[in-house]
């Protein structure tokens, strides 16, 4: 396994140029100095800090009401990629300013999903993993800074009244009739909201910039708005809470980051990002160098939804069997169906970062699994849909029906240093019931009445016939074995046949549950264009069978991933798959043979 940090650099793009660009500024001695105080803080704390030993600073900053996604993804590789080949630090931060919705179960899945995937906050000593509730006391200065400097005011205008004066892409809002108030008025009203003297709703603070600005995001956005909720970190602290709009760019502040990046909706709002810690740093409450606001296109995946309220939908309603269901696109779902980080890495690295939102096809990352796992999962026979196999004259060819002839196969058909599968033959052993055919179609060249094939790593047999039930089923498959044909053996080549079938001995197979998945949703984008998603659920995601493993499977660590011959990848599944009861999951077949269902 490689982890993240000897990945060679991935293809150039525009933020890297921007990087770069900065970097090479910065050397130069241009701009102010960057002083890093050990721990987010305001201007003071950074001043009286050494230089930064981290040379670029960027954020992985999620909101802990969900779990990750694949999305997700490629936020956290870019930012925690960008950090590494730069000389720099990543810091994990939990957006966790809005009270509801956030739990601890998502913030522990979270720092999980992050490791997972091989990236480490920690730099030069400090553990960069910080929550933004703790930025709270600072947030309320600025906002009070704000107030002071004539740059904030509280409206009491309904929220109606606020939506119709905003105006529209046409028309220029309208000032609200609290704008003018003084700043003595101001604070006083922004201190009762804060001491709880007014009920969810009554009030916002709103930024005084210019309600005629073309960028409606101008138009005096909120700041703080009055919520009586409890948060999972403040408790009761604190009645009134920040929008996410004030609060990010001052936690970036706070924390010294270097480069903000984030998705291509937040483009619009980047002039109030500039504005807001602009005039924080002129108050002397922010240090110098200010971060800067990136935006790079989304990453959408073909087949499934990777909207956190969507996929919450999907647990909910019991569509899925948990957030970690192998079906969702979540990343202790993909971890689970047996996606490896180094998949999923080189998958969200290898599709670049553009200005444009992205869709990728499911297929690219099924790909990246296959490549990632065909030099190094050891390879296993298994069995989906068991058919008896009975070879008539073993007894005759082997002295006893009992006989258990030993055969061996490389665990890797290229790497003899992952060592050998040990198994025997005997007389009776299980097939894929699609191995036979009483009257054979054109072309097959598996097992039908007088034709012979090779039974992988063991003996040539000749088919003789089969057995069918009352109702005319098939029920077993009868054979003999061709002497001296064992694979390995002189005799191995002395008989030429067309077809190699898998196969796993009745004396000693381990009976599996196998679970194949086909994709949770029949569309490419199942929510495209305002559907309504779960219309295209497939039915038929989720198909369990009992079949048989090799014998070494039985111990099979529980997450360790195979490549069942002719079937795909395979995993033994994190949690059921245990002594004494066979669990796989199917990752991905051997080749991409999905086609959207008609
Ligand atoms: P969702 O819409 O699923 O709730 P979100 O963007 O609201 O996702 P956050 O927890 O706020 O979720 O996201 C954390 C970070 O991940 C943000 O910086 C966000 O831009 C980024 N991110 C989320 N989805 C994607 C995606 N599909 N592609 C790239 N980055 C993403
Ligand atoms: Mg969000």
């Amino acid at each position: 396994m490689t982890s993240p940090a000897e990945t060679p650099t991935p293809s150039h793009h525009f933020l890297r140029a921007q990087i770069e660009r900065d970097l090479a500024q910065w050397e130069q001695g241009q701009g102010p100095e960057r002083r890093f105080g050990g721990s987010p803080g305001d201007a003071a704390h950074h001043a009286a800090g050494p230089m930064d030993p981290a040379k670029i600073r960027t954020r992985f900053p999620p909101e802990p009401n969900g779990y990750l996604h694949i999305g997700h993804a490629k936020s956290i590789c870019l930012n925690f990629g960008l950090a590494r080949d730069y000389g720099g630090a990543c810091h994990l931060r939990f957006d966790d300013t809005n009270p509801e919705k956030e739990e601890q179960e998502f913030v522990d899945a979270i720092k999980d999903m992050v490791q997972w995937l091989g990236w480490r906050w920690e730099h030069a000593g400090h553990t960069n993993l910080y929550q933004a509730s703790d930025y709270f006391g600072f947030m309320y200065r600025a906002a009070e800074a704000l107030i002071e400097d004539g740059l904030a005011y509280v409206d009491e205008q309904s929220a109606e009244a606020m939506r119709l004066n905003r105006g529209d892409f046409t028309t220029p809002g309208t000032n609200s009739p609290f704008r003018d108030r003084s700043a003595a008025e101001n604070l006083a009203r922004f201190r009762e909201m804060r001491d709880g003297k007014h009920p969810d709703g009554a009030m916002v603070l709103r930024a005084k910039i210019d309600m005629a600005s073309p960028n409606i995001n101008l138009r005096d956005p909120a700041l703080y708005r009055i919520k009586h909720a409890e948060h999972h970190a403040t408790g009761n602290t604190w009645c009134i809470y920040p929008m996410y709009t004030f609060a990010h760019p001052i936690e970036d502040a706070l924390e010294r980051i270097t480069h903000s990046i984030c998705t291509l909706e937040f483009e619009d709002q980047r002039p109030f990002y500039d504005w807001l810690l602009g005039h924080l740093a002129r108050l002397g409450l922010l240090a110098q160098p200010l971060p800067h606001q990136y935006e790079f296109g989304r990453l959408n995946l073909s087949y499934v939804v990777t909207s956190k309220r969507k996929l919450k939908q999907l647990v909910d309603e019991g569509h899925v069997k948990g957030w970690d269901d192998p079906r969702m696109p979540t990343l202790v779902g993909l971890r689970r169906r047996g996606y490896t980080p180094e998949s999923i890495r080189a998958m969200v690295e290898g599709t670049g970062v553009t200005k444009t939102n992205s869709w990728l096809d499911y297929s690219v990352l099924e790909g990246c699994l296959r490549a990632d796992l065909e030099g190094r999962a050891p390879r296993a026979m298994a069995v989906l849909d068991p058919l008896k196999l009975e070879l008539t004259n073993f007894a005759e060819v082997f002295g006893s029906a009992d006989f258990r002839d030993p055969c061996h196969a490389p665990a890797h058909p290229h790497h003899p240093e992952l060592g050998e599968r040990q198994f025997s033959f005997g007389r009776e052993l299980w097939i894929e019931r699609e191995d036979f055919a009483e009257v054979p179609p054109k072309g097959y060249h598996r097992l039908y009445p007088g034709n012979k094939v090779r039974l992988k790593a063991g003996h040539v047999i000749e088919c003789t016939g089969c057995t069918k039930n009352d109702a005319g089923e098939i029920v077993s498959v009868q054979a003999t074995v061709v002497p001296d044909t064992k694979s390995g053996t002189p005799g191995a080549d002395a008989i030429k046949v067309k077809g190699v079938i898998t196969w796993v001995a009745a004396h000693e197979a381990v009976p599996a549950e196998l679970r194949l998945f086909d994709r949770l949703f029949t569309e490419a984008q199942p929510d495209g264009g305002g559907k309504d998603f779960l219309e295209a659920l497939n039915p038929n995601s989720l198909r369990v069978v009992q079949g048989f493993v090799e014998p070494a499977l039985a111990s099979a660590a529980a997450g360790s991933h195979w490549q069942f011959e002719r079937h795909g990848y395979f995993v033994a599944d994190r949690i059921d798959h245990q002594a004494g009861r066979a669990v796989f999951n199917r990752t991905t077949t051997l080749k991409d043979t999905w086609a959207p269902a008609k």
